[in-house]
């Protein structure tokens, strides 16, 4: 039997809980290729934050939805010449993947007046069919981003291969941890880990997933 998306929602939500041992984990409904009533019901159910992969498609929902109180991430990959509206549109870039879109973005941000948070998204497994920075170039970056104005670099994000075991994934969210332990010092503001999707979100949790 299929539940629903509300059913779906609360129980993410208790186990989400219960792997946080205390700390508050914000939940990201990914909403890319969903249709708008199942927003709706997300919604409903108490998702807060959604999570969309493509301009284009996002923009028309931000747009239908602008009435609900909710917050929109990016959370693809960023072409260049789409920063503009990825700015304009979202609070929020989950996944900067280069030293170059963070420059751009600042430009888009510093037109449009606008504070930008974003997260640096690590390619851990070195894949080449995923996007992402390698881990010894955050340093890079974050010594960028004391130069801008308008990028705020909040955290870091990552995507790790596809395995059928969670528990397989696991030393991915470690890593992702222990880079942003190290640089924290330096960079405090560093708070965000952004990891886990359906299959491994416990598992990311209690890596320290915020
Ligand atoms: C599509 C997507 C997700 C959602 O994946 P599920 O396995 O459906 O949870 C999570 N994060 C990113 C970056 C995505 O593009």
């Amino acid at each position: 039997m299929a539940f629903s998306i509300s059913e779906n929602f609360h129980r993410i939500r208790e186990k989400t809980a219960a792997a946080a041992k205390g700390r508050t984990v914000r939940i990201i409904a990914v909403s890319k290729t969903q249709p708008p009533e199942n927003l709706e019901e997300a919604f409903s159910a108490g998702a807060e934050t959604f999570g969309e992969n493509r301009i284009q498609e996002a923009i028309p929902k931000i747009q239908t939805f602008s009435h609900l109180n909710a917050e929109w991430h990016f959370i693809g990959h960023l072409q260049t010449n789409k920063v503009r509206d990825a700015v304009r549109y979202f609070s929020f870039i989950q996944s900067v993947d280069s030293i170059r879109l963070m420059q751009i973005i600042e430009k888009e941000a510093e037109k449009a007046g606008k504070e930008m948070p974003v997260l640096l998204e690590l390619n851990l497994a070195a894949e080449v069919t995923k996007h992402g920075m390698k881990p010894d170039q955050v340093g890079e970056a974050l010594d960028l981003s004391l130069t801008l104005r308008r990028v705020k670099v909040r955290g870091l994000m990552v995507i790790p291969p596809f395995l059928e075991d969670p528990e397989a994934v696991r030393p991915y969210f470690r890593e992702l941890r222990e880079i942003r332990d190290r640089h924290s010092k330096d960079f405090p503001s560093l708070t965000e880990l952004s990891m886990g999707m359906s299959h491994d979100y416990e598992v990311a949790v209690e890596e320290g997933a915020t």
